[in-house]
């Protein structure tokens, strides 16, 4: 084997979506940590998910100046998941893919680590939040979407962990050959199995700019993770349909005995039918919602949609400005 097979190959895939605050820093960051471990291959691939600022233009720079960046272009905002789906597309055979945030909330110099584990032989990586930097709503949220997930998630994730980390080659064709459309990275990560390891870090505040992801597209993401990963919500319409037929049967023996056994004082019974209605139908509008994601989920999946569409992407041997092998 010759000196250059033998090293081994880390591929960063890092989304970005209207990040030019931070991709300065972001890119000096990462070739810092290219340049002090030269045993390795590195490679690094931003997405642009449909930035509407200079951030194609500053990553379409840093490529020519540096051919170890590549720059991938969707035609228009797709999302966080789908632009991660579309780096991870772009891993070549026998390479290391790390994913992380383009906000250095996940340093890059945490990279060789992630690295360090999979050498040691880890298929999956994952880096662990031994703080947290949000504050506020999200935090409240993050917190609320683990608990709820991890009680119903037939694959639960490790409540500290997100994107970042690292596939070994094996675990990113896995992911690569996932056919379905609504994506939960962290879930499908543990779902695909494999030798895991855990890197702890410290998670820091976002570097510049303002958080990309809208809380909506937040909350979305935590149903994608909740009803793509568990059948229990429709386990439980039906544990709560039984639970409610067996009460208004009970109910409605007991009206009858009543009736039968105390004629003068048996009610007439408004109050009760009204909030029995109200009930049951509220229970029902509960059931036929959940069915209803899970309908919905069905008809994305059945469209088979791709995930994203490229605008622009270097050639399949890679930035065209790299010269030699
Ligand atoms: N991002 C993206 N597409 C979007 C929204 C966000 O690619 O539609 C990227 C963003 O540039 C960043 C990462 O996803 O690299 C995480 O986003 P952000 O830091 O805004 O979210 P949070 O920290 O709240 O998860
Ligand atoms: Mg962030």
């Amino acid at each position: 084997m010759s000196e250059a097979a033998a090293r081994p190959r880390v591929t960063i895939v890092v989304p970005v979506f209207n990040e030019e605050a931070v991709l300065p820093a972001l890119l000096r960051r990462l070739a810092a940590v290219f340049d002090g471990e030269r045993d390795r291959v590195w490679r690094a691939v931003l997405v642009d998910d449909g930035s509407r600022d200079r951030t194609a233009g500053l990553v379409r720079a840093q490529a020519v100046r540096d051919p170890r960046f590549e720059l991938v272009e969707l035609s228009r905002n797709f999302g966080f998941q789908s632009a991660l789906s579309a780096g991870l597309a772009r891993a070549r055979e026998g390479e290391a893919v790390v994913t992380m945030d383009a906000d250095l909330q996940d340093p890059p110099e945490v990279i060789p680590e992630l690295v360090a584990a999979w050498l040691r032989g880890a298929e999956v990586v994952r880096a662990v939040r031994r703080s947290r930097a949000e504050q506020g709503l999200r935090r409240v949220g993050f917190d609320l979407f683990h608990r709820v997930f991890g009680a119903l998630s037939d694959h639960p994730v490790e409540p500290n962990t997100g994107t970042f980390g690292l596939l070994g080659p094996a675990a990113v064709e896995a992911f690569n050959a996932l056919p379905e459309h609504h994506r939960f990275f962290p879930g499908l990560r543990s779902w695909i199995g494999f030798p895991a390891a855990d890197v702890p870090y410290d998670r820091q505040e976002r570097a510049a700019g303002k958080p990309q992801q809208t809380l909506r597209r937040l909350v979305r993401y935590g149903l994608d993770g909740v009803f793509s990963f568990s059948h229990l919500p429709l386990r439980l319409v039906t544990y709560a349909g039984m639970l409610v037929a067996c009460l208004g049967f009970a109910a409605g023996l007991f009206f009858v005995l009543w009736r039968l056994l105390d004629f003068e004082r048996s009610p007439t019974g408004f109050t009760t039918l009204a909030a029995l209605i109200t009930f049951l139908g509220g229970v029902q509008l509960i059931g036929i919602g959940i069915l209803g994601e899970y309908l919905g989920r069905i008809y994305d999946e059945v469209k088979r949609r791709p995930n994203y569409i490229l605008k622009s992407a270097p050639p399949p041997g890679g930035n065209p400005a790299a010269s030699g092998p």
